[in-house]
């Protein structure tokens, strides 16, 4: 693995384009090996979208269909998550995709704690190469790990995050994960709802209200 510095400040990003730091970086998660999970995977699936983008989709880890086509969200809750997107209306060129493990786990299971700790540093090293302005967490676990709140009772919230390894701060709204909204109809009215409120608030952000700065950042 390639052990370029993953606490990258913004002079190295600007020495180096984004494009090319972001398929540094998709060369390294491929390579990865550091952490159980990878027993089960074909190999990680690294982040993928505009390393542009001012809005991170952050989902658990890849299913089965992302293992074998090594790419986030292509399966039916990619199809799921598409829709979601197109009430925000960003498409998948607007926004960068990925998972907080990179490795699929067999059968779904849930990524052991020590699993999430150890692949961390990925997550955190595509974030301080896009810097976005806000991450949208899909399901309890992306959403416990970054806000330590639950994606179903803190629904339709923006929380600050002062990430201080990275330096860098963002706004972070947690919702249901897309396989979820499939499997339950109550679910899914929860999350196609928090597309709209997240379009609805990015609608008002010019109004005077907190981090509008950030907010600004979203759409412009
Ligand atoms: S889950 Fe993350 S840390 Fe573990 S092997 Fe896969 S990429 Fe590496």
């Amino acid at each position: 693995m390639i052990m370029y510095d993953y606490t990258m400040k913004q002079k190295k990003v600007d020495m180096l384009s984004r494009s090319e730091l972001i398929r540094m970086a998709a060369d390294d998660i491929k390579l990865c090996n550091l952490c159980s999970a990878r027993l089960d995977a074909a190999c990680p699936v690294p982040g993928k979208g505009n390393c542009e983008a001012r809005v991170v989709i952050l989902g658990r880890n890849p299913g089965a269909q992302e293992n074998k086509l090594i790419e986030p969200f292509v399966g039916p809750a990619g199809k799921k998550l598409d829709e979601f997107l197109n009430i925000i209306e960003l498409s998948r060129q607007d926004v960068y995709i990925t998972n907080l493990v990179k490795c699929y786990t067999k059968n779904n299971r849930e990524p052991q704690y020590d699993e999430i700790k150890t692949c961390r540093f990925l997550l955190d090293l595509e974030i301080s190469i896009i810097r976005p302005s806000l991450i949208i967490g899909l399901g309890e676990e992306a959403c416990d790990s970054m806000v330590y709140c639950s994606s179903s009772s803190s629904r339709q919230k923006f929380f600050i995050v002062e990430n201080k390894d990275i330096e860098i701060e963002y706004l972070f709204t947690p919702t249901r994960h897309p396989s979820a909204a499939l499997r339950n109809g109550r679910f899914n009215n929860e999350f196609l709802d928090d597309a709209r409120w997240i379009k609805s608030f990015l609608n008002e952000a010019n109004n005077n209200i907190p981090h509008h700065d950030l907010l600004t950042n979203i759409l412009t």
